[in-house]
């Protein structure tokens, strides 16, 4: 079987106008110009996003989105629909984020049908999970990691998530400068893949990517990759300047 091939996502959260989403876009776009044997994928805020999909067409470089709605149009207030994503140029999009679950509201059951509403706009949904570190101290990371797989994936069959990623980003790392350590997020890897595997097989497990997210930086990527279950990262505050997360994305095994 082919080996995984790593995906490393940029997401900028809140930050950045369009116009210096551009620039830092563009700038990446010289760093990585060469790299021909992982995905990259950068995530900016709505408003930025066909600007940012311009500067980034024909490249190596794909466009992500934070979140989406699941409905395809309607009076739905603020949100944006799967539909527009795609026509705005995005490949990804990332849902359940721990930010969209702790500030507002999200659920595994909303998170459920954001994935459903993303495969069905033929976008490549990245479900983020991830214990927080309460839920660590008291023991209960696997059977969060296994509820929040079970339920974010409810319902679906194996042909669906041909185009799945997971992210494990433990809350307590998120932003806070704590990382994983490498034997802490390749237990929980490989925790998640065999999750996967007793729910949709083993060819679907092996396949899917696995991207670990939590405070990764150009000190600590080349260690964390090494690990055979971490397919790739989700970086946060990293990603907001090109050359950090251009030594990001050619990390060294
Ligand atoms: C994230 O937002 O998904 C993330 C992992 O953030 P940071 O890299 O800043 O911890």
């Amino acid at each position: 079987m082919d080996a995984r091939r790593p995906l490393m996502a940029g997401n900028w959260k809140m930050f950045k106008t369009h116009t210096e989403a551009v620039a830092t876009a563009s700038e990446l776009l010289h760093l990585v110009s060469g790299v021909t044997d992982r995905d990259i994928m950068l995530a900016p805020t709505y408003s930025a996003l066909v600007p940012v999909g311009e500067a980034l067409q024909n490249s190596n470089i794909s466009l992500g989105a934070q979140n989406l709605f699941w409905e395809s149009d309607g009076a739905f207030t603020g949100e944006i629909a799967p539909g527009m994503l795609k026509a705005a140029g995005c490949e990804y999009v990332i849902i359940g984020h721990s930010e969209r679950r702790q500030y507002f509201g999200e659920t595994d059951g909303t998170v459920n049908k954001r994935i459903r509403a993303a495969i069905e706009a033929d976008l490549r949904p990245v479900l983020c999970i991830g214990e927080t570190e309460t839920q660590r101290d008291a023991d209960e990371t696997f059977s969060v990691l296994d509820k929040q797989i079970q339920n974010g994936l409810q319902n679906f069959a194996l042909a669906d998530l041909n185009h799945l990623v997971v992210a494990y980003e433990p809350v307590w790392a998120i932003g806070t400068g704590k990382t994983a350590s490498t034997d802490q997020a390749q237990e929980a890897h490989q925790h998640i893949r065999s999750l996967l595997e007793k729910a949709f097989g083993q060819d679907l497990a092996h396949r899917t990517r696995i991207l670990y997210g939590g405070s990764v930086k150009p000190d600590n990527v080349d260690e964390l990759m090494q690990m055979p279950d971490l397919d790739g990262a989700l970086v946060g505050g990293a990603s907001l300047k090109a050359d950090s997360f251009g030594r990001i994305v050619q990390f060294q095994t």
